[in-house]
């Protein structure tokens, strides 16, 4: 995907004419407006509502180096002092919700009612990351020795985040390294930087200065933050091609690794469901935020029996939403986040269009106005080896696959690089949950598909990512498990 964010397409981005309201960064405890800034686009309109540092190799450098000083003293914190920590950040993202809700629907896009459910998610998800005891495990405890599994915190971690959902991944990233005792410098997308500066301001006096760095700016900033040897781990969200750059970035230092990538999630529906009671919940799981969910369902593979019945649920579904500005209250469902998204979906309807005997049963056109907006579109009679079907859209658009076998059906599901989640829809729950199972991804549900709580883990197979995020297999990879024996 071409991006808009290089450093010479910052450089050449014009300067806009009315002065903007100045999103600044947050190095040693202290808020920072930054050497240069870059324009923050509403995706509503296309136009610059904001702006942002790009921070400076320089600016960069003092964020790491401030984290680096401030883990000595954090590090040796206990548990239940960083659990009250983060507990009254979570608590203060609740009292600020309305600010920081505004700002996420103005740079994302989605509607304001779920943005403020976003963020109230990612202080629910703070809280179930700090409930999580974590303590030493007595491996041996004999007449010669003992022997103990304890956990050591990292350093300095570096956390990248996509723009999708950017409030939940920083605060799933920074509730991670901070309560198991690492210092943190998060970087947020360009494209959707600011409700996270706004975390950082949100966090002085909650947290000891330098213990928590959010600096803003271009892709490049990530590769120099990425590959900056003072980092010892590395928590990245965003696309493959990314991810393997961070892999390649952090060899040379050794830094830990975690990434979260892409997924094109498929979703099987047996012929023994009931098309009205299921379609309402697959419709939001492949179209909540207007598709841009890496575990939404992106292919939806449904048995011939009931086929024609689900295209026309889910048609008449599509057909219903109300797309709009995020910032209008009768908004379901608001525009793609950004240009080079939008000109990659109008490049999948037009391979749609040109593909023979693929239909458009809901959705396809592009309104007439100002922003990236696309009617949610399903697409039936559609089978793999079309781009929508074999490739991640990451926007509002459902290839709905038929098949006869549910043998098939699963073989069908699997045949990707892509390895995220996958569900299995059924009235028979031992029967799902054998199915799903056989799935080749990271989270495989029965009756459901996607929802996330910071105490269950959650990550990728195959080319969905490296590791897992929440719960205890989360924080474990925040830390170097340390063996301690001691001879009597
Ligand atoms: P992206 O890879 O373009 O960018 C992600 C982040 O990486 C941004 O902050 C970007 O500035 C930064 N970056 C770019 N180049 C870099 C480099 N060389 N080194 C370090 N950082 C660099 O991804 P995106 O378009 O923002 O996000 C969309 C993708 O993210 C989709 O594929 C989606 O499925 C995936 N995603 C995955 C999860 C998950 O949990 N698995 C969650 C959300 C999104």
């Amino acid at each position: 995907m071409r991006s808009l964010w290089t450093d010479q397409a910052i450089a050449d981005a014009a300067a806009p004419s009315a002065p903007l309201p100045h999103y600044g960064q947050l190095i040693d405890g202290v808020m920072v407006e930054g050497e240069r800034r870059m324009p923050v686009l509403s995706p509503a309109d296309a136009q610059p509502f904001a702006t942002v540092p790009d921070a400076s190799p320089e600016e960069l450098s003092r964020a790491i180096s401030a984290a680096q000083h401030a883990f000595g003293r954090w590090s040796e914190t206990d548990f239940a002092a960083r659990r009250q920590c983060l507990r009254r950040f979570a608590d203060a993202m609740r009292h600020n919700i309305d600010e920081i809700a505004e700002a996420l629907t103005r740079e994302q896009g989605k509607p304001l009612s779920r943005s403020r459910r976003e963020i109230a998610n990612a202080a629910g998800a703070i809280e179930s990351m700090i409930a999580i005891e974590v303590s030493p495990r007595l491996l041996r405890d004999d007449a010669r020795e003992r022997v103990e599994l304890r956990y050591r915190p990292l350093g300095v971690a570096a956390g990248i985040t996509a723009w999708n959902v950017p409030i939940m991944l920083a605060a799933q990233k920074i509730a991670q390294a901070l309560y198991t005792g690492n210092t943190m410098v998060l970087k947020p997308s360009p494209y959707a930087p600011v409700a996270t500066l706004l975390l950082g301001r949100l966090s002085i006096g909650l947290l000891p200065p330098g213990v928590l760095n959010i600096i803003s700016g271009g892709n490049a900033l990530g590769a120099r933050l990425t590959s900056d040897p003072r980092i010892s781990k590395i928590s990245f969200t965003g696309s493959g091609p990314t991810g393997e750059a961070v892999l390649k970035a952090a060899a040379p230092h050794f830094a830990r690794v975690t990434l979260e990538l892409g997924g094109n999630d498929a979703a099987i529906v047996l012929p023994d469901v009931d098309p009205d009671a299921v379609v309402p919940e697959i419709f939001a799981a492949a179209f909540n935020n207007a598709g841009q969910i890496c575990m939404a369902i992106k292919r939806l593979y449904v048995h011939a029996d009931i086929y024609d019945a689900m295209v026309d649920r889910l048609a008449d579904l599509a057909e219903s939403v109300r797309l709009g500005d995020g910032m209008d209250p009768e908004t379901d469902m608001g525009p793609v986040q950004n240009r080079a998204q939008f000109d990659k979906l109008l490049g999948l309807l037009a391979d749609i269009r040109a593909t023979p005997g693929a239909r458009i049963a809901a959705g396809g056109e592009v309104p007439d106005r100002a922003g990236y907006f696309i009617r949610p579109t399903i697409v039936a009679d559609v089978a793999e080896g079309t781009r929508i079907v074999d490739e991640e859209p990451f926007g509002p658009m459902l290839p709905v696959i038929r098949y006869d076998d549910v043998e098939d059906a699963i073989a069908r599901a699997n045949a990707t690089p892509f390895g995220l989640s996958g569900s299995v829809w059924t009235s028979d729950l031992d029967r799902g949950a054998k199915l799903a199972g056989r799935l080749e991804v990271g989270t495989a549900w029965v009756n459901r598909h996607g929802g996330g709580d910071g105490a269950i883990p959650f990550g990728g197979a195959k080319a969905s990512g490296i590791g897992r995020e929440h719960g205890r297999l989360g924080l474990a990879s925040y830390m170097e498990p340390q063996v301690l024996h001691v001879r009597k």
